[in-house]
């Protein structure tokens, strides 16, 4: 935060104070992302906003799904820049957390975890089809159960559900 300006954690501009909201639980009491970002984001989550066909776009939006059910969990989320190595999040108590998203596949939802030994829980999102982008699951799992794979898979049987069912956050509205 430089000369009257703040960087917005989602489109990167550098804007003036009054494009954010007031967070008082932030060090600058302001929000992390820029009104007209927090507005498309909301937008999305009630689904009136297409996703643009897009990877990046696509493996974000899990990113920002995920930051309400972490803060209802640990409290507090800090949402690292993207492309940021080995977590997306970092939580109370220093934990980190990679967020990975799947839609249905043949076999269920599977996420690549990649190896990945820097995060202490992954936020695994589980959508519907490739089309409608439906939230069906949510898991934070504990990093140790599934990072020696480099992917692993939820299955859709009741008894794969049931596995992990310990692991499962309600959705939240
Ligand atoms: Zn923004």
């Amino acid at each position: 935060m430089t000369n009257g300006l703040k960087r917005c954690s989602s489109c990167k501009q550098e804007l003036s104070y009054d494009h954010f909201y007031i967070d008082t639980s932030r060090s600058d009491g302001l929000t992390v992302q820029c009104k007209e970002c927090l507005k498309k984001m909301e937008r999305r989550r009630k689904g009136s906003l297409p996703l643009q066909d897009n990877i990046t776009c696509r493996a974000y939006f899990g990113v920002i799904i995920a930051e309400p059910y972490l803060i209802k969990h640990f409290q507090q989320a800090i949402r690292m820049p993207y492309g940021n190595k080995g977590y997306d999040y970092l939580c109370s108590k220093g934990y980190k957390i990679d967020v990975k998203s799947s839609h249905e596949s043949d076999n269920g939802w599977v996420f690549n975890i990649k190896l990945n030994t820097i995060a202490n829980y992954f936020f695994c999102i589980g959508y519907g089809t490739k089309q409608s982008h439906q939230i069906k699951h949510v898991w934070l799992i504990p990093a140790s159960i599934i990072n020696q794979n480099v992917s692993f898979t939820i299955g859709f049987s009741e008894r794969s559900i049931q596995k992990w069912n310990k692991y499962e956050l309600a959705i939240l509205e």
